[in-house]
């Protein structure tokens, strides 16, 4: 029997209550099943079990993929404009669920209802984006060196989309591989994390039933709920045109090589190690909010949480202080994510907390210190009492050369350092495998300027004043070195899902060779 407060979000989300098998495979045509093992969706908040999730075996991932293609061979006649209007019809169906859909976000994966909502708007931002792509996805004539010749670059869908995501933004992340494939005239097949499978079932309805509607098989979105197996024959199968990854830098390595060694399109969003600086100039009020929100929001669970912390030494002994009092007067607000006093929420699962616990653990080792939390939160709501709850943490290594501070730690841990010299501040902040994100805090235009050049951050995301996390979709999104090189969402990214084709064309009776070459 489920709780109320779990009863509630499921029904609005369209979701059974009544412990019924959910099925989490769908290949069009109205389609649902999973003959694989059945897998537990787990509240991170409370411990309760939402529901038990049919997932995909290999078998079935193949078959997905297999009809994904021959809905694919229909869809890509489909003109750029009615696919527009499409999207168009999954954005609205999506904003009508956002409430309950951002509610889901937060019962599943542990953010708080806002970030949950905010996730949601991110999907529908991603739509509008890509209604207007369908239009306007082009690409270019050039001129020719031979008289009366033409060349045209031309971008044709790519076929089947493999889209694998991360357990932190279990839709929105679809949402920007899947509209720009949609407005390009690709299918998809999508394999979320083991552990929110219950947002994808939730998403995927609403879209199959906007594609069936329209006459579209639904196989354009399919879904392969489940963990290594079905994850793993989407990666393997060469009907996979391109296989989308969102997730770790080490299960990211393993699928890169896999797919380059198929010679597939790989496109890799991996892990950050994401860094501030805050320079002498900088409006350290400003940098105060923009920073608690950025190391502790999403309880550390965000690719662009803030790790890194790099101080300039005239302001350190100012700033420093502020930020753990702004860190104590967080501890107050840990809680249900559900509940709209909470700022932070639960770690998604028991072993994220131990990893947490493990990096502490290496600071004080390498000789650092922990500044403030650290610890496990105990709720005084009983139901609360098997959810993962940390006290958000600042921590001050030993040094900047410190090995924690190469380390991803998907938590609120937050390590500091202090810098004499921007130059030495942007070292730092280059000085690791990953390349994220990053930002300075300053008001001095020199230091902007350098910062964003190339003797500045190596990153993807090269902030001035603005968190290193909550991105807006206009631009592309992604990370450079071992964040994978990958670009998803806005800018140009939509040209990663379609294959370039350059055209030369002969309007003449004549032939021409290029570099002047003479074969007569
Ligand atoms: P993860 O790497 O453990 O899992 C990601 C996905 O890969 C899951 O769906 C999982 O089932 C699947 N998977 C695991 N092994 C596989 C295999 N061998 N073959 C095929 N699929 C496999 O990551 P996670 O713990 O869910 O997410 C957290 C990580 O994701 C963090 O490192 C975070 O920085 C990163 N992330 C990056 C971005 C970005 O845009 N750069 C966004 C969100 C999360």
């Amino acid at each position: 029997m489920l709780s109320t407060r779990v009863g509630k979000v499921l029904s609005a989300a369209g979701l059974p209550i009544d412990g019924e098998v959910v099925k989490g495979v769908y290949m069009g045509k109205g389609t649902w099943g999973g003959n694989g093992e059945v897998m537990e969706s787990v509240c991170p908040s409370t411990g309760e079990v939402l529901a038990k999730v049919a997932t995909a075996t290999a078998a079935e991932t193949s078959e997905a993929v297999k009809r994904a293609r021959e809905a694919y061979k229909t869809f890509r006649k489909v003109t750029g404009p009615k696919r527009g209007e499409i999207i168009r019809q999954v954005r609205n169906a999506i904003a009508e669920h956002k409430s309950a859909l951002g509610a889901l976000v937060s019962l599943e994966m542990g953010k708080i209802i806002s970030e949950g909502e905010g996730e949601i708007q991110e999907y529908i931002d991603i739509c509008d984006y890509a209604i207007g792509l369908s239009r306007s996805a082009a690409g270019r004539v050039l001129k020719s060196e031979r008289p009366g010749h033409q060349i045209l670059e031309v971008a044709n869908p790519l076929g089947v989309v493999g889209i694998i995501t991360a357990f932190n933004f279990p839709v929105a992340v679809c949402g920007w591989n899947f509209a720009l494939c949609l407005a390009v005239g690709n299918a998809t097949v999508w394999k979320p994390s083991p552990t929110t499978p219950l947002c994808a079932i939730a998403v995927t309805r609403i879209v199959a039933d906007v594609l069936e509607k329209n006459g579209i098989d639904g196989a354009v979105a399919s879904l392969v709920c489940g963990g290594l197996e079905a994850g793993e024959a989407l990666v393997n199968d060469k009907a996979v045109d391109l296989v989308s990854f969102t997730g770790s830098e080490r299960v990211g390595q393993i699928i890169g090589t896999k797919v380059q060694s198929r010679f597939g399109k790989i496109l890799l969003e991996l892990g950050g190690n994401n860094c501030a600086i805050v320079a002498p100039s900088a409006n350290l009020d400003l940098a105060l909010r923009t920073l608690v929100f950025a190391a502790a929001g999403t309880a550390g669970q965000r690719c662009t949480t803030t790790r890194r912390l790099i101080l300039h030494r005239s302001i350190a002994d100012k700033f420093l202080p502020r930020l753990v009092k702004a860190y104590e007067n967080l501890q107050t607000r840990v809680g249900d994510p559900l509940k709209s006093h909470t700022l932070i929420g639960p770690l998604h699962t028991r072993g994220a907390k131990d990893t947490f616990f493990k990096a502490l653990e290496q600071v004080k080792r390498e000789g650092g210190e922990i500044l403030v939390g650290g610890e496990s939160y105990a709720p005084s709501s009983g139901d609360l009492k098997q959810g993962h709850y940390v006290l958000p943490a600042i921590v001050k290594p030993a040094s900047p050369e410190s090995p924690i501070f190469q380390e991803e730690t998907f938590a609120p841990m937050l390590s500091v350092a202090i810098y004499d010299d921007l130059d030495q501040a942007i070292g730092w902040n280059n000085g690791v495998r990953q390349g994220l994100s990053s930002t300075l805090f300053t008001t001095d235009m020199r230091e902007m300027g350098k910062w964003i050049s190339e003797e500045g951050s190596d990153c993807g995301l090269v902030n001035v004043n603005v968190a290193t996390s909550g991105a807006e979709i206009g631009a592309a999104f992604g990370g450079n070195k071992s964040t994978g090189w990958g670009r998803e969402s806005g800018g140009d990214a939509w040209k990663q899902y379609v294959r370039w084709s350059s055209c030369t064309i002969n309007f003449t009776d004549d032939a021409p060779l290029a570099q002047g070459v003479n074969f007569e």
